[in-house]
C-alpha cells in the first residue's frame, strides 16, 4: 500500500497555564517580561475568572501564553501528567541582559544557554538562546513531564511529525528532545523523565494544556482522524472564538489541543487595540454587566 504523506504539525500554537491573581500576572508578563496583552477575556467554561492572553506585538500563533487567572492563593505542583514549563526564544546576545534583570539559573542544554525562571505564582518558564529567534515573545518549546516517554513520543513522531533530536542526562532525570524541521515558532518539544516522579497537582503555577498548530481545519480534521484511529479519544470541534480547537489527553495524561490560526485574535477588535477591553463571546455578552461586576478591575500597563 502506498505510504500517505502526512502534513506535520506547524509547531506550538499556545500554552495555557493557571495563575494566581490577574493583576499580578498581568504586571509580570507585560511590565517585566514585556510581552503584549493580546486578549482580555474570561474562561469560557467558568466566566467568573479572567483568561488573559499574552504574545508578540502582532499576536502570532506560536507566541501565545494564556492564563486562567484565579484570585485565590494556593499553589499547584508540576509533575507527571502535565507540561512542566514553556520557553521563549531569545537572541543569544540578549541572554546576559535578561539574567542581569531577572536573576534565575543559567544552564546549558543541547549546546544552547537556558535561563530557568519562575513567575510570581511559581510557574516554571525558561529563556533559550536561539540564533533563529524571531520577534520578542515567540515560543521556543515546551517541556512535558512523563513517567514513560514511549507512548507520548509515538504521538509526537507518528502523528505530529516531530523527530527525536537527542537525549541528555541532567540532575534529577533525563530529557528527550523532539523537533520539527524548519524554523516554525515553538518547533521543539522536550520530554522530561524524572528519576523520582511525582504526579502533577493542578493549581496556580501549573500548565493546564498545550496547544499545537494545525495549518487549517482540513489538516486539523486529518490529525483528529489519525488520532481516533489510534484509539485516542478526541473531542468534537469547539469554537474558541479566536481559533477552532479539538482536545485529547495524550497517552502520558497531558491535555493536548490542536488549534487553527483562524479566525485570529483580531476577530472582535482591531490589531492595534488588542487587549485593551474585556471581550466576551456571544453567549456571555447578554450577561456582561454581571460578569464584569464579579471580576476584579485591571490596571493595564501604560494606561
Ligand atoms: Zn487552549
Amino acid at each position: 500500500m502506498a505510504e500517505t504523506l502526512k502534513t506535520p504539525i506547524a509547531g506550538l500554537h499556545h500554552v495555557t497555564a493557571i495563575s494566581g491573581p490577574a493583576q499580578e500576572n498581568l504586571d509580570f508578563y507585560t511590565r517585566v517580561m514585556r510581552t503584549r496583552l493580546i486578549k482580555q477575556t474570561v474562561n469560557f467554561d467558568a466566566p467568573e475568572m479572567y483568561h488573559l492572553y499574552y504574545g508578540t506585538e502582532d499576536a502570532r500563533p506560536g507566541s501565545v501564553v494564556t492564563f486562567f487567572n484565579r484570585e485565590e492563593r494556593g499553589q499547584g505542583q508540576a509533575g507527571v501528567g502535565a507540561a512542566q514549563s514553556f520557553a521563549y526564544s531569545v537572541a543569544p546576545d540578549a541572554m546576559a541582559e535578561w539574567q542581569a534583570q531577572m536573576g534565575g539559573t543559567m544552564t546549558e542544554r543541547f549546546g544552547a544557554q537556558v535561563l530557568v525562571l519562575r513567575d510570581p505564582h511559581g510557574q516554571h518558564f525558561e529563556l533559550v538562546a536561539d540564533p533563529q529567534a524571531g520577534p520578542w515573545g515567540v515560543l521556543h518549546s515546551v517541556t512535558l513531564w512523563v513517567a514513560e516517554p514511549g507512548p507520548t513520543a509515538e504521538v509526537l513522531t507518528e502523528v505530529f511529525g516531530y523527530r527525536l533530536l537527542g537525549e541528555a542526562h541532567e540532575p534529577g532525570g533525563r530529557r528527550l528532545r523532539f523537533a520539527l524541521s524548519g524554523d516554525a515558532p515553538g518547533r521543539v518539544v522536550d520530554l522530561w523523565v524524572a528519576d523520582s516522579p511525582e504526579r502533577a497537582r493542578p493549581g496556580p503555577g501549573t500548565i493546564h494544556h498545550v496547544a499545537f498548530r494545525a495549518r487549517d481545519t482540513d489538516h486539523q480534521a486529518a490529525l483528529r482522524e489519525d488520532l481516533m484511529a489510534r484509539g485516542q479519544n478526541v473531542t468534537e470541534l469547539r469554537d474558541r472564538q479566536y481559533f477552532k480547537a479539538v482536545y485529547f489527553r495524550e497517552p502520558g495524561g497531558i491535555l493536548f489541543e490542536i488549534a487553527t490560526d483562524g479566525p485570529g485574535f483580531d476577530r472582535d477588535e482591531p490589531l492595534p487595540q488588542l487587549g485593551r477591553h474585556l471581550m466576551l463571546p456571544r453567549q456571555y455578552e447578554s450577561r456582561r454587566a454581571e460578569i464584569e461586576a464579579r471580576l476584579p478591575p485591571l490596571t493595564l500597563a501604560g494606561g
